[in-house]
Formats: C-alpha cells, structure tokens, sequence
C-alpha cells in the first residue's frame, strides 16, 4: 500500500488528508484494503452504499446495462430515466425530477429553478437566498454560497450574490432575514457535514407556513439524510411537510455517480425551460439503471424497515458510551445518522478505530459520525461498538 498512497501523493491534487490505506474490496458491510485486512465500514462511503458493498442483484442490473447501452444524450429519451424518474416520484411525492451527477449539481439546479421563478413572477433578477449557518450544500460555486461555513469560503470570495444566512431551528433568525426579494429558503432536514443537527418539527413547519404566506420557495437539501438514512426515504416526510424543491443525491446510485433535483408540479411549470439547463452526463442510461434498481431493492429488501428496526438500538448503545464517558457530551441525529459529541477533537480515536479495523468519519473536528450501510444489524452495531469503546479507554 506504501508505493501506492506515495504515487496518489505525487499525482492526486492533495485536497483530501487521507487516512493511510488503500481500499480494493468491499462486501455487505465490510472493505477490504490491499492488504486483504477487514474493516466493519460505519460510512459507507460518507452515506453513500446504502444497500451494503457487493450486492450481487444491483451489480447484474448494472452489468446489463453496460452490455446494452451506457451513454446517449439529453437530446433523446431512454427507458432507465424514465424509469428511474416514475421510481423517484413514486417514493418522494414530488413531481418533476432533473437528474444531476452529483450532490453539489443537483444544488446547482434547485437554486437557478428558485431565481427563475421569482424572476417569471417579478420580472426582476435580484432574488435573494436565505440559507443556514453549518450546513453544507457542495463545494461548486452555487452551492457554496449557500454553505454556511465561512472557512469553506474565504478563499473563494465573491460568492454569487444576495445570499444572507440564518441559524437553524431559530425560526425568529429566518423571518430577521426575509425582504420583499426572498426567492428561497434552503436547508438540510438534517444538517450533515456541519455536525449531525435535525431541524425540529417546529422549526420546518413555521419555514413552510412562511414560504406558503408568502410565495418563498421552500429547499430541502436531502443528499446525505434522504434516501432510506432517518427511517423515512426522505427525511421531510416524518413532518407532515414538503418543500417545492428537494435534492437528492449519495446514496441514490449507491455507488454511481447520480443526484437529482425534484419540485412540485408548481414550481415545475414556472421556472426552468428548454435552454435554461443541461448536462452532458446526467440521467444517462447506466447511471439511472442503477436509481432505478437501488430504488426496487429499497422495496424488495425491507430497507426503511431495517433502518427502522436497528436505529433505536445504535442510538441506545451510543447513549450508554455517553454515560459512560466523561469526555462524550451529547449524542443527535436520526435513525442511522448519527453524531457522538466529544470535548476534544476525535481524530486520534478514528485513527486507533482504524488500526483496529472499524472505519469511522468525522463531522466537525470534534464529532464522530456514524452513517453505516443502511443493510447493518444489531450484531454489527455490537461490533462497531466493542471496537470503539476499546479505543476510548485508551484516551
Ligand atoms: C455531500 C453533500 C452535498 C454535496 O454532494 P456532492 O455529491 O459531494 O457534490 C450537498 N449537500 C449535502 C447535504 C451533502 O451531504
């Protein structure tokens, strides 16, 4: 593994401090690094391979497709796409889809879908965003201007314009940023990279009333909390709410490189048209072979009620490290999107997790983050713990 992390050192632009293993294989909720040393995955590759590593029903639906047909252009209709877009609007209730090739794109489009609304509706381009500090929406320009984390920024200024920031679940901070220009508020429905915080019930519904009052668009970032993570395909739906604009993305392909952008059929019909947007890539045949087969084997293989049955138990296990740990101090998330809080940063604790073959992230400098294939099992979580808490005894 030596040679090559010193080649990827010599070739790879050094944007990532990578952790010191070269991953080759992967298997239900275990990788194998080329070595041949097994690691239980707690990230499935940041809340990406939900239906776990190898799966051999998801792997023939794409090896068919490679057989037949992988690539062709937005210029053309194709059975997958199609397909995979009656899936989607099937389990998401929204009513128009647009597929992307990542998270970050997928952002892209929900925020020029919300600027050509308002600007149907106003004839003016001047609409303003309001977006919350800690979230995390991508690191494309778009999508970082509505990220809320200065750090991530700095370098980058001018963002795009007229995007003002508020504070999650302080409803009183949103409505101090609303003008007679708010064309749009946008948030994850369970803040991810910013440290696993869920917007309260409260909170969603008072933004959603305001957005009704007054014809704001509402956005609910879902690429790492949707799909299947919180017990409900999409974390919005435990609330009785729904935005006019959803992304989606991660765990969409399960490992393809697939996202999307949805909307109601009200904000579908009065903002983006022909010429307004494109891709190359997205919604291509392969890649939407494989939404379409991760959204049947959703179905077929009970996944909700899998993250339904072993969440409360990962969320009891974690508690009981809580108590029993002075230097733990919180536990929050939903279903299998878990955060432990810590008093210190966790960096030494995921490297000893590590070494003993458990593969851990962070979310902030002082947070582990746990958000495991969707197929785990009680057992496992028993693993993952076992492990864990014999790197916390050292610390
Ligand atoms: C990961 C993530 C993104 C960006 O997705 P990419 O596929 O990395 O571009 C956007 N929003 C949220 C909430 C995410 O977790």
């Amino acid at each position: 593994m030596k040679k090559y992390i010193q080649e990827a050192e010599e070739a790879l632009l050094h944007t990532y401090n990578r952790y010191q293993i070269v991953l080759d294989r992967g298997d239900g909720v275990y990788l194998y690094d080329l070595d041949g040393k097994k690691y239980l995955d707690f990230v499935s590759g940041i809340a990406v391979f939900a239906l776990g590593y190898n799966n051999k029903e998801y792997n023939d639906a794409l090896k068919a497709q490679i057989d037949k047909l992988l690539h062709t252009s937005n210029y053309y209709y194709n059975v997958p796409a199609i397909e995979a877009a009656r899936k989607i609007k099937e389990v998401s209730g929204m009513d128009r889809v647009f597929f992307t090739n990542s998270g970050a794109e997928a952002v892209e489009g929900a925020l020029k879908a919300a600027r050509k609304y308002h600007y149907l509706k106003t004839g003016k381009a001047d609409g303003e965003i309001i977006a919350m500090n800690h979230s995390f929406h991508g690191r494309t320009f778009g999508a970082l201007s509505v990220t809320g984390n200065p750090h991530y920024r700095e370098a980058f200024e001018p963002m795009i314009g007229n995007v003002k920031f508020a504070d999650i679940n302080d409803f009183d901070s949103v409505k101090a940023q609303v003008t007679e220009k708010t064309c749009a508020i946008i948030l994850e429905t369970v803040q991810g990279e910013g440290g696993i915080f869920p917007a309260t019930e409260d909170f969603l519904s008072d933004i959603r009333k305001l957005c009704d009052e007054k014809d704001i668009l509402m956005i609910l970032d879902e690429i790492q909390c949707g799909m299947g993570r919180t017990g409900y395909m999409y974390a919005w739906q435990k609330y009785g709410i729904k935005p006019d604009i959803m992304t989606t993305a991660k765990a969409l392909g399960c490992g393809v490189p697939v996202g999307a952008f949805l909307m109601t059929e009200k904000v579908g019909a009065n903002s983006l048209v022909a010429g307004d947007h494109g891709t190359t890539y997205g919604g291509n045949p392969f890649a939407c072979a494989a939404v379409g087969k991760v959204l049947d084997l959703f179905k077929q293989d009970n996944i909700i009620e899998n993250v339904k049955e072993v969440a409360p138990y990962l969320e009891k296990r974690l508690d009981e490290l809580k108590d029993e740990y002075d230097f733990i101090i919180d536990r929050r998330g939903a279903g299998l999107m878990q955060g432990l809080v810590f008093d210190r940063p966790v960096s030494e604790i995921i490297n000893k997790a590590l070494d003993k073959g458990l593969i851990l992230i962070n979310a902030g400098a002082q947070i582990i983050r746990f958000v495991p294939p969707l197929i785990i099992t009680k057992e496992n979580v028993d693993d993952m713990i076992e492990i864990l808490r014999s790197c916390l005894e050292s610390v």
